[in-house]
This record gives C-alpha cells, structure tokens and sequence, in this order.
C-alpha cells in the first residue's frame, strides 16, 4: 500500500504502540511527525530505518495550547495533517476512593481531551482536501472495565463515544474516524504494571503470566506491529466504509 504524499501524525510515538504504528506508516511511505516524551533519537532512527525522516514536535498534549502550536508547526512545515493517529496515553491504577485527583485529571486531558483537540484542529484540512484517516487509540478498556482503573476506563471508553460522533459527521466524505480497542500489549506503559506486581512480591515470570492470564485468553500479548498492520489497512481504500468502528484486537479479552 501506498501512503506516499500523505502526512502522518501519530501522538505518543517515541516507544510503544505509537512507535509501532509510525514505522508501519512509514515503511508504506507517509511523511511522519512524531510526538511524546520518550528517547526521541531511538524512535527517530526506528522509524528511518523503514524509509522516513520524521518530524517532531514535544507538545505535552495534558495543554491545549501546546496541542494548538503542533497542529500549527504540521500545517507551516507538512501543509496539515492527512492521517492523525491519537494514540498518546497514561495509566494509574488505584480504587476509586484512593484514586489522585490530579491523576484523574491528568487521564482525562492526555486520554481523552488531546484527542478532541487534535481532531478539530485536523478536521479543517481534511475536508478541504476531501481525504483523510483519524484512528484513535482506545483500549479494551473503551469496551468492559477493569477495576482500579476509574480515570482510564472512563476516559477510553468516552473515545468510543468521540469516534462514533466524529464518523458520522463526516460519513459523507472521504474521512473516516476509528478506534483501535487492544488487549494487552507488552510497552512501558504494561511494564509498569507488570513492576507493580513483582514490587508486591510476585515473581516476575508469574507477574507477566497472571496479568495475561486474567484477561487475554490467547496468553499472548497483542505486538504494536500487528496494530500497526491494523492501521494500514483503516488507511487504504478498502476500509473506505469502515466508519465509527470499535476495532478489538486482544486475544479474546472481550469475547468473554
Ligand atoms: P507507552 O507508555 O509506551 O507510550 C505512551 C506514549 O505517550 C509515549 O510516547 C509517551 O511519551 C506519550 N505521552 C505520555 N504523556 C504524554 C503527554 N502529556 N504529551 C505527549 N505525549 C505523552 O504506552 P503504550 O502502551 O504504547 O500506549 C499507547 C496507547 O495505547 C495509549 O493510549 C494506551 O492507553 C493504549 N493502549 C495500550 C495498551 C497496552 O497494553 N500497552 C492496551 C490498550 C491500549
């Protein structure tokens, strides 16, 4: 497939998922601009070794001015964004009543609100040029809960709600809105679970395969190549009438 001559913005892309799916767009050819906090010069390498010479911008997408002066900086040097994959995203793990409220904030505006502001500040562009691809990064958690993860769920399944809304108003054109929900995929933002786990004196071997066995009844982790794969494919021609979709890819997670 080919996505040269179109430009790719993918949020949280220095590890993880957001990695993944920056490579695969670019090894199909897409102008890359990359965001998040992680090893920049990493990611940058990952990603040329499929071909691109990412751009960057570090908006700390919990500020929506910072999300404003990066959709500017993709305008003045890309000429806008075709494809805005929103996939930057934090966790924290506790009961509700113990649960930080400036984590619950914090959650809402990476999770949920960067999202809305990104996809305004796209919109525009897409529909002057009649093209374009918004594919948020939900989770399973945008379709069944777990417990302890109050801001997360609450957050990832209210970007279900924004994609649905988002596809419709835009069913008309050539821009569609979908969410990819994953099961468990092994980044740092898992790690840090599996951690929490062995820090409670679980051995790690065990920590990994209780977290998997709980929920992905594959026993596998979902890779970010494999959702990177899914993204091409919601950016190609044949997925031109798959719009507002909740895309689960997790082993089984939610056909429990
Ligand atoms: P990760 O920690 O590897 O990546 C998160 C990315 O977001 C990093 O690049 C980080 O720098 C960036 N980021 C965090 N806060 C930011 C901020 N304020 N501004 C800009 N960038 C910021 O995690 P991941 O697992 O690759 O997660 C990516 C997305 O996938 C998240 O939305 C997550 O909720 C979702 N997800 C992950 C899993 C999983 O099992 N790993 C499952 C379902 C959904």
């Amino acid at each position: 497939m080919h996505l040269n001559g179109k430009v790719a913005l993918v949020t949280g892309s220095t590890s993880g998922i957001g990695l993944g799916i920056a490579c695969a767009l670019a090894e199909a050819g897409a102008e890359l601009i990359l965001n998040g906090f992680g090893e920049l010069d990493r990611a940058k390498d990952k990603v040329a070794r499929y071909g691109a010479r990412p751009g960057y911008h570090g908006a700390d997408l919990s500020d929506p001015a910072q999300i404003e002066a990066m959709m500017q900086y993709a305008q003045s040097e890309y000429g806008g964004v075709d494809i805005l994959v929103n996939n930057a995203g934090i966790q924290h793990v506790a009961p509700v009543e113990h649960f930080p409220v400036e984590k619950w904030n914090a959650i809402l505006a990476i999770n949920l609100s960067s999202v809305f502001h990104t996809s305004r500040l796209a919109l525009p562009g897409m529909k002057e040029r009649n093209w374009g691809r918004i594919i948020n990064i939900a989770s399973v958690h945008g379709l069944v809960a777990s417990k302890e993860k109050s801001a997360y769920v609450a957050a990832k399944h209210a970007v279900v709600g924004l994609t649905k809304v988002i596809a419709l108003e835009n069913a008309q054109t050539n821009i569609t809105c979908n969410a990819l929900c994953p099961g468990w995929v092994l980044t740092p933002l898992v790690q840090q679970q599996i951690e929490q786990r062995i820090a409670s004196g679980i051995a790690p071997e065990v920590a990994r395969d209780t977290l998997l066995g709980e929920k992905q009844p594959s026993g596998e982790f979902v890779t970010p190549e494999q959702l990177g794969a899914l993204t091409l494919f919601l950016c190609s021609d044949a997925a031109s009438q798959v719009r507002g979709a909740a895309w689960n890819m997790d082993g089984g997670w939610v056909a429990q």
